[in-house]
């Protein structure tokens, strides 16, 4: 019977910086078949092909030692962090950490790549991410339809400066909501927002 596998994408959550501990990556070693191949992507992610019959089973003990997985294909990704470098409650890892438990893993027409950053130095690159969060001081700026690749390069937009976390996770939930609801079948986000059109997803926002 040929063995089934599904793959996760898993890294060691939102923290200061993108690390793994030996722990756990023993802990991804007992799931992984000997000649199983890791690919390491640019977010901060390990693609894993896990076998099937083991699939739950490896999802507890992962959250057990730390370590977060999330779907791999037409799904919100986890969000891109900076490395917090001033401070945990200074650059708000908490409203990341809130932001990317609400977002990570939900269903989209494409797979869609969020970033956030603690300052407007922008180590996160929020701009150049489909949806992009900025803090700045006390508040926050959310930007979409930034694009990092090729010709369609391009920065995001902003959507709104000033708001508070609530406010932030309101208005992300209503522009996947949009997404879901207009875009196309495998649209990337950035294409999306080219052809519904920025300005109809603020109306849309009532902004
Ligand atoms: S964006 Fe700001 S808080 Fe984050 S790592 Fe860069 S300088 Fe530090």
């Amino acid at each position: 019977m040929i063995k089934k596998y599904i793959p996760l994408a898993v890294n060691g959550g939102i923290g200061f910086g993108s690390k793994l501990k030996p722990k756990q990556l023993a802990v991804l070693g007992e799931y992984l078949d000997e000649d199983s191949e890791i690919e390491l992507t640019t977010l901060q992610q390990l693609i894993v092909q896990i076998p099937e019959e083991k699939i739950e089973e490896a999802k507890r003990r992962f959250e057990e030692v730390g370590l977060s997985h999330y779907p791999v294909g037409k799904f919100v990704k986890n969000l891109r962090t900076c490395n917090f470098c001033k401070g945990e409650i200074e650059e708000g890892m908490p409203v990341a950490k809130e932001l990317n438990k609400r977002i990570a893993g939900q269903e989209v027409p494409f797979t869609l790549r969020p970033a956030y950053t603690g300052c407007p130095i922008g180590c996160g690159e929020p701009l150049m991410n489909d949806i992009g969060v900025m803090k700045d001081h006390d508040e926050y700026e959310l930007y979409i339809g930034g694009h990092p690749k090729g010709r369609e390069a391009r920065a995001g937009q902003l959507v709104r400066k000033n708001l508070n976390p609530e406010e932030l996770y309101q208005l992300v939930d209503q522009i996947l909501d949009i997404y879901r609801e207009n875009g196309k079948k495998r649209e990337k986000f950035y294409r999306f927002v080219d052809r519904f059109g920025f300005e109809q997803i603020k109306a849309a926002l009532n902004l």
